[in-house]
């Protein structure tokens, strides 16, 4: 591989150079004075005009995100005549920069072996057509060395699919293999926005990017590409539906290896399957986060043993009513050296160090605890829902706890809800099915959380018979200012009032919001608005007569 040195050029939404460094004049044989204002195409040869016209358009659309990268292989036109190969990475301004983007170009004196189509016959899988191992290898080494030498990131992102094994098994080779033909492609379709798309093995697909990949942007793209996988795959008569477990990792160092980016990958990879399976897990670039995971993790574990975790709560109120409905159980750890530690936090890493089910246990037996509290003070109660995490489902133990603390704290039916994710119940759903069919003969009734973070299909979920949606507040926060979220948070209340469900709005911060929810047919609500979670003790006003401030008629008018 033989680089002359790259350049760099800032073009504007309408194609026309506004920059450009002494490198890139001299790639062009100009000076920079006379690059600077001339449109980009008449830069290039003519096949290269119609890649770059495709990627405007495709830019054009406000989803695209800032930040988003994109390579081509490209001709620039000298001002001689002559014609330069060069490889191109384009990449999109942040937000204020009105659509600009920059260009940085690679001439290549010999194109080095970046181009699927270049990779030898053996190079590429026969199954899916795409490069295989070997051609990954021979793909990743060469953006490394590239990056290393433009002083550019390069990441990988691996997708594993889950339980392909039970594919294999329930319906035999011909058939998984017609699945991951259909993956394969597309992945191939979607992925090219991403970067080059390989298959490393048997159930295993890469994604290969010459750029650093951000966590905002892969929040945007890697979702894409793991609804693509999870589209429904019609094949000998039957319906499948796969899910994906998926890791980033990112290099940033000259010089990384093929093997270390990889181990990396798949590790995240893994972390993935660990929370649970049809998700994604974004490796730490620093060491830093790593030295913090063990101290929450040591930290976690004595406050657990001496009683220092405690359970707020946030009350969900009926919009059509205003009346209190049910609390949501929200866990608080406050540790004297790590200070306030959100959930958020440390969940994820009781997930993972194995002490999920004893933290999960302990919040379902102190919600039950506080309910009997309640019962026993004013007579009555409300119902209080509780987060259950994928991780715990899925262990044995799960149901016989659940079933000894009901016993124990003589809860009546309807008191006890439990608020799982999407991708929690798509992950086993024949068992998960089973499971909530009996929480609803315990007479626990199953919430689905944060929806419209995951898969989303309520179809697909009608046979977990799931008594309340929880419409994730990303949506519900944006209602009044974006047509396309009213949208979807209208379609997902008819659809949950379809199946019998009710349907429950996060995140609700102001009056307004909660008079368009109202409208759109929402049934319940939660969020700073009506009030924050907060420890029982402070709560018994919303447990007498009614305080007053739910979303009354009078109350979302403000
Ligand atoms: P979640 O289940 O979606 O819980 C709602 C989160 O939204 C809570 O954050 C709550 O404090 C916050 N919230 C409520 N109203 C508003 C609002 O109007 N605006 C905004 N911006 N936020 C609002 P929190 O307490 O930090 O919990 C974060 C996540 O941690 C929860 O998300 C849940 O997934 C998890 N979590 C909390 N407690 C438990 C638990 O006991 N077990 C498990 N497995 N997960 C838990
Ligand atoms: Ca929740
Ligand atoms: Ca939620």
């Amino acid at each position: 591989m033989n680089f002359l040195g790259s350049c760099e050029l800032v073009v504007s939404a309408c194609g026309m150079i506004d920059d450009a460094s002494e490198s890139a004049a001299s790639l062009f044989a100009m000076s920079v004075g006379a690059l600077k204002g001339q449109l980009l195409l008449n830069r290039l040869d003519t096949s290269s005009r119609d890649q770059l016209r495709a990627l405007w358009r495709e830019w054009s659309h406000p989803s695209t995100p800032p930040g988003a990268s994109r390579e081509h292989a490209l001709t620039a036109l000298r001002a001689d005549g002559s014609l330069m190969p060069s490889l191109a990475v384009f990449r999109l301004r942040g937000p204020g920069q009105s659509g600009r983007f920059s260009l940085r170009l690679h001439p290549l004196a010999a194109r080095p072996s970046l181009n699927d189509s270049q990779l030898p016959e053996s190079f590429h899988d026969a199954l899916t057509g795409l490069p295989n191992r070997r051609g990954a290898r021979e793909l990743l080494e060469a953006s490394l060395q590239m990056g290393a030498h433009a002083g550019e990131a390069v990441s990988v992102v691996c997708i594993d699919l889950d339980n392909f094994r039970s594919i294999n098994e329930g319906y035999g080779h011909d058939v998984a293999e017609e699945v991951l033909r259909c993956i394969g492609a597309r992945l191939r379709q979607r992925g090219q926005g991403l970067g080059r798309v390989c298959r490393s093995g048997g159930d295993e697909f890469l994604v290969i990017r010459r750029s650093a990949c951000s966590e905002e942007e892969m929040r945007h793209l890697v979702p894409q590409l793991m609804s693509a996988i999870q589209e429904p795959i019609e094949v000998g008569g039957e319906t499948l539906i796969v899910t994906a477990s998926v890791g980033v990792a990112t290099h940033d160092c000259v010089g990384g290896s093929f093997d270390a980016l990889m181990q990396r990958a798949g590790h995240a990879m893994s972390r993935a399957k660990r929370l649970g399976r049809n998700t994604w897990y974004f490796a730490a670039r620093d060491p830093i986060p790593c030295l913090q995971h063990q101290a929450i993790k040591t930290r976690l574990y004595r406050a657990l043993e001496q009683g220092r975790l405690a359970l707020h709560y946030q009350p969900i109120v009926d919009l059509r009513s205003g009346e209190l409905r049910a609390f949501e159980a929200l866990m608080r750890w406050n540790d004297e050296q790590l200070g306030e530690v959100s959930p958020a936090r440390f969940i994820p890493v009781a997930e993972e160090s194995g002490l999920m089910g004893a933290l999960g246990a302990w919040t379902i037996e102190q919600a039950c605890r506080q309910s009997a509290a309640w019962r026993e003070a004013h007579g009555a109660s409300r119902p209080i829902a509780v987060n259950i995490s994928a991780v715990q489902l899925q262990r044995g133990e799960f149901e016989h706890d659940l079933r000894r603390i009901l016993d124990a704290y003589a809860m009546p039916s309807g008191m006890l809800e439990l608020e799982v994710t999407e991708s929690a119940l798509i992950h086993d759903s024949a068992h998960l099915a089973c499971m909530s069919q009996r929480l609803r003969e315990l007479g626990v009734g199953v919430a689905i959380d944060d929806f419209g973070t995951g898969y989303s299909n309520l179809l697909y979920l009608k046979h977990f018979h799931p008594a309340k949606i929880k419409i994730d507040r990303s949506f519900v926060q944006t209602i009044l200012s974006r047509d396309e979220d009213r949208a979807i948070v209208r379609a997902v209340i008819d659809m949950a009032h379809a199946i019998g469900a009710r349907v429950v709005a996060e995140g609700v911060e102001s009056g307004e919001v909660g008079r368009m929810l109202r409208e759109l047919g929402c049934d319940e609500a939660q969020g700073y608005h009506f009030a924050r979670p907060a420890p029982a003790e402070t709560l018994v006003a919303w447990l007498g007569p009614q305080p007053g401030l739910a979303c009354s008629e009078g109350a979302c008018a403000g």
